[in-house]
């Protein structure tokens, strides 16, 4: 059935490619960083939808053009908040950044200088929501936390739905800021796989679990969340495909994931 109440429109926006340094960086837990870039270069920045997302490139030199920069190394983030000359961004630290394990990206958000360069390319399409879901379904995992954030900020007070967050234990727990009627979940996924704890919490959802009306579903984790997602929002809760967003924002074993779009 389809409903009304509210879209997520595929919306075009011109790529553009950014200059910006590092200005700041707040760890928010042990393992996860909110950094700030800035520059002249993002006056006009914009991102229209929640889970947008931009390629931040990271060069060791000064690239002199748009080439030069898109030859760096790239992986992709969501914009989690901007003004005139800055954005800011949250990045999940994985590995161990003194030891290598640490990807380039996890690397650079954890121990960069101030001032160190980074390219930010788009956000070349949005979803943009329009209307009001009826409620709220959002998973995922760290990486997912700062689309999360930036849906729980386009709730109204009287929203109503569910958010599951999986991180590794209390002490990395990363508060989503809801409406009362929004019930957020923190899982521990301890020493299991990442994924696994979200994946078995909804397989426990059932169809009598499904919120009323026209539900926004959102998940995104380590690449094996997108089959159980998939199976919760479209199969037993019969959502409509164009009121879901189901990825894998990365994938384990594998560098530089992209996720099909
Ligand atoms: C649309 C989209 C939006 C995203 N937004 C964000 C965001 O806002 N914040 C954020 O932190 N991430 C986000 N990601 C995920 C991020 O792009 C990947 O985690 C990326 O691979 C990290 O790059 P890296 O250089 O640190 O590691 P890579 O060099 O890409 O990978 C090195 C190794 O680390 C593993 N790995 C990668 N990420 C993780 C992880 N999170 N936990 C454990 N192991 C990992 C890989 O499997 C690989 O074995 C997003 C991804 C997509 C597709």
């Amino acid at each position: 059935m389809t409903t009304t109440a509210f879209a997520l429109e595929p919306t075009g926006i011109e790529l553009r490619f950014r200059k910006t340094s590092l200005v700041a960086r707040e760890w928010l837990t042990r393992s996860y960083v909110r950094v700030r870039l800035q520059g002249d270069e993002l006056r006009g920045f914009t991102s229209l939808g929640a889970d947008d997302h931009i390629r931040i490139f990271f060069s060791d030199g000064d690239p002199q053009s748009i080439d030069e920069l898109r030859a760096a190394p790239s992986r992709e983030y969501t914009p989690f908040a901007w003004d005139d000359d800055w954005l800011e961004l949250e990045f999940a630290i994985h590995g161990d950044p003194a030891n290598g394990t640490a990807g380039i990206a996890a690397a650079w958000a954890a121990t960069a200088p101030l001032g160190a360069l980074a390219g930010v390319g788009g956000p070349r399409g949005s979803k943009v929501l329009t209307g009001r879901p009826d409620a709220w379904f959002l998973a995922g995992d760290e990486t997912a936390v700062p689309a999360i954030r930036r849906f729980a900020r386009a709730m109204d007070p009287s929203a109503v739905g569910r958010v599951l967050v999986e991180v590794t234990d209390a002490a990395n727990e990363l508060p989503i800021e809801a409406p009362s009627g929004v019930v957020v979940e923190q899982l521990h996924r301890g020493t299991t796989a990442a994924g696994a704890t979200l994946a078995a919490r909804l397989d426990a959802l059932t169809a009598d679990d499904r919120p009323a009306g026209a539900v926004l579903g959102f998940v995104a984790a380590e690449q094996s969340i997108v089959k159980p997602g998939r199976a919760l929002l479209l199969d037993r809760w019969g959502l409509d495909a164009e009121h879901t967003i189901v990825k894998g924002y990365w994938k384990r074993g594998e560098t530089e994931y992209h996720a099909p779009h």
